[in-house]
């Protein structure tokens, strides 16, 4: 089997600086060497470090574009495709790739860990073994693989700063968990005809709306500014938010009238928005938001990015939501 691995940077090929943590240049070369010691693989890896490596709370959609091009481009030589990112945006940029590569017909694993690599009590060999163990056994799709689970690239959650399972998928059970071996969830083996869509993606188009006590339109104002085209609301529970301020309900309408998609998404962090059950949601539904039902908020971010930089008009960005 022919393996792609990228690595964009992120802790697991981190070594320290005097300012922290920073990328290493070299960490192509000490995963050779690691795989090169794994004998019972009996893969050829092609391992590339990017130019310019990112911790990836640096990442921006132009990076969701960068590796997703760099695996387009080698689509035709590799069986399969490991990125290697930091945790901080990796369920970011797995639902980036899960959307420019629907129905993906290989398997494209994304990973990194908490500890670098070069550190004696590591979490980073353990996931790149099980994300090379996942492109074995043939997982089509977009994936994310950390601590033996592996998530749908548009349904993970980063849930923990410091344990070694860093990531929940709040509202999907796994594809998969990696334990001595393989435990699957059995899936409809039916997909549709693999899609790549890789639009050109525009940074600061999309915004996020948090939603807290004694939030004010002025607050919001400066997020929704004129180059906004989606935002994601962050709403409580069931999708709420106050609906006892006219100010913000018609901020909110102004700003979808002029073609602002405002998705409903809730801070629970699992569940699924109802809109309308209660009267404060049914507010923001009059106002124009629509409902992201059970995606998380960065799939919901993801998403609005990946349809507004394909050119769709608001109308077409709200049909392809629901
Ligand atoms: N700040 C790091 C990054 O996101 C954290 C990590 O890699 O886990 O690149």
């Amino acid at each position: 089997m022919k393996i792609y691995i990228a690595y964009t940077g992120g802790t697991i090929g981190m070594v320290p600086s005097d300012q922290g943590l920073i990328p290493d240049a070299a960490f192509a070369d000490h995963l050779t060497q690691h795989l090169n010691e794994a004998d019972e693989l009996s893969h050829d890896f092609v391992i590339s470090s990017y130019p310019e490596l990112i911790d990836s709370s640096n990442a921006t959609p132009k990076d969701w574009q960068t590796i997703a091009r760099d695996i387009e481009s080698k689509w035709h030589e590799f069986d399969a495709f490991v990125v290697l990112h930091g945790t901080d945006t990796m369920a970011y940029t797995s639902a980036a790739l899960t959307l420019m590569f629907a129905h993906s017909d290989k398997p494209i694993i994304v990973t990194g860990s908490q500890v670098p690599m070069y550190k004696v009590r590591t979490d980073a060999m353990i996931n790149v073994m099980g994300a090379i163990s996942a492109c074995e056994e043939g997982v089509n799709g977009v994936y994310l693989f950390f601590a033996g689970r592996l998530i749908e690239g548009d349904r993970a959650h980063k849930a923990h700063t410091s344990d070694w399972q860093a990531f929940s998928s709040p509202n999907c059970p796994e594809r998969g968990v990696l334990g001595i071996d393989w435990r699957w969830r059995s899936v409809e083996l039916m997909k549709p005809p693999m899609q790549v869509l890789i639009p050109e993606m525009r940074e600061g188009c999309v915004t996020i709306l948090p939603v807290y006590p004694g939030v004010q339109a002025s607050h919001w104002q400066g997020l929704l500014g004129d180059s906004v085209k989606g935002a994601v609301l962050l709403s409580y529970g069931a999708g709420n938010a106050p609906d006892k301020d006219p100010a913000l309900l018609a901020l909110l309408k102004s700003a979808s009238e002029r073609g602002v998609v405002i998705v409903n998404v809730s801070q629970c962090g699992a569940g699924s928005v109802a809109a309308g059950a209660y009267a404060a949601g049914s507010a923001l539904v009059e106002a124009g938001v629509i409902s992201g039902t059970d995606m998380t908020y960065e799939a919901a971010f993801v998403t609005l990015n990946f349809l507004i930089g394909l050119g769709l008009s608001s109308e077409e960005v709200k049909r392809r939501f629901s």
